[in-house]
């Protein structure tokens, strides 16, 4: 298994957000997480990625154990996710977006690059040449040079995965990538997972179109009030009566 949660809790004051919910993606896979609006999906993601630390419960990334390491950490270990809202620096160019996320490869410090050593100015080549791979591999190279708010909703979508895939990442936690796109753009996107998937990136993504997860996922988990109430394959997810009664039949 790639990453296996195993019993992860995590509680806001009274609220338990996401209670007891174990589950594994084995390398090469992609999981979706489903569930109504608060059921606990981005704040699992949130957990994974190091953002907030588990109230209990444990998460072995390759066998190792993550538990309760900080972002960067889990970042340079192979993890990378996009956010439910774009979360681009808006001022910057695409291409310095891009760049950003290949940081995890770099190990310049602040003198390296005061001083623009030998090593700083390989470690942007390099970075420069995966952040124009990663935004070929999106569709959106030819953005490269624009400030990234102001390129359209769709490519701003790309843009996050690009960041994403920039890291050279195992696991990608993606959070609603095709919230607020067209029907169209949709399935342009889900070529893009696909092609993510084949490219040897093990995916976890949440996401209400059910067309999408139906067509993309190998696995589905479902969760309700921050429990896991069903994990199977989109056939056995679709007709579960219990997962059908608290989201598919809303
Ligand atoms: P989903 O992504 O499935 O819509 P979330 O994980 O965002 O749900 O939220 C699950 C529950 O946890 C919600 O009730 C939400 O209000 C609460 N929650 C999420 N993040 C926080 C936070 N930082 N502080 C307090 N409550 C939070
Ligand atoms: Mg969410």
């Amino acid at each position: 298994m790639l990453l296996q949660a195993r019993a992860i809790t995590k509680r806001f004051g009274g609220l338990l957000a996401v209670d007891d919910v174990s589950s594994a993606i084995p390398a090469g896979q992609i999981k979706a997480i489903i569930g109504p609006n608060g059921a606990g999906k981005s704040t699992l993601f949130n957990v994974v990625s190091g953002l907030y630390a588990a109230t209990s419960g444990s998460l072995l990334f390759e066998g190792e154990e993550i538990t309760g390491l900080p972002m960067h950490a889990i970042a340079r270990r192979g993890i990378a996710r996009t956010f439910q809202t774009t979360s681009l620096f808006a001022h910057l160019t695409v291409l310095d977006n891009a760049m950003l996320g290949y940081r995890r490869h770099t190990a310049s410090t602040l003198v390296d690059a005061l001083l623009r050593t030998p090593r700083t100015r390989r470690e942007e080549r390099e970075s420069r040449d995966a952040a124009h791979d990663a935004l070929r591999f999106a569709g959106i190279d030819g953005l490269a040079h624009r400030i990234a708010g102001s390129i359209p909703q769709e490519a701003q979508k790309r843009l996050a995965i690009a960041i994403a895939v920039a890291a050279k990442p195992k696991l990608v936690l993606l959070d609603e990538p095709v919230a607020g796109v067209t029907a169209e753009e949709t399935d342009a996107h889900a070529a893009l997972i696909r092609a993510m998937a084949d490219a040897g990136m093990t995916i976890c993504l949440v996401e209400h179109k059910m067309n999408l997860v139906m067509g993309l996922a190998d696995s589905i988990v479902v969760l309700h009030h921050g429990k896991k109430i069903a994990e199977g394959t989109p056939a056995q997810i679709s007709a579960d009566p219990a997962v059908i009664d608290a989201y598919l039949g809303v």
